[in-house]
């Protein structure tokens, strides 16, 4: 699901890139609308509210380890905190193995 933007860009552009809309859908709010878009899917599957938080939970463990997938992918990191914070971070940083692109994290 975070990656609808890559679809967009396929059918707009023709390349099956994240370029123009990866701010937008690989921060953590989207991560919070895929929650209550699993649990919502959750219960209407099920009808039970027990069940349909842990398709909350599945889902944005999947959104989030999806996250951290296109972290490691991407040199410069997603815009994590994108409507706070208008530049993409790596979360490896202290890892050394990735280049970090703004000091925000280094800040901390
Ligand atoms: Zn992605």
């Amino acid at each position: 699901m975070p990656d609808i933007d890559t679809l967009y860009n396929y059918v707009t552009t023709g390349q099956l890139t994240h370029e123009n809309l990866m701010p937008v859908t690989h921060n953590v709010l989207a991560s919070y609308f895929a929650f209550m878009f699993a649990i919502w899917i959750g219960y209407i599957v099920h009808l039970n509210m027990d069940k349909a938080a842990y398709v909350g939970v599945l889902g944005t463990s999947a959104y989030i380890s999806h996250l951290l997938l296109d972290d490691i992918v991407h040199e410069s990191g997603n815009y994590c905190l994108f409507p706070l914070y208008n530049h993409p971070i790596s979360m490896f940083t202290n890892l050394g193995t990735m280049h970090a692109s703004g000091d925000f994290l280094i800040v901390f």
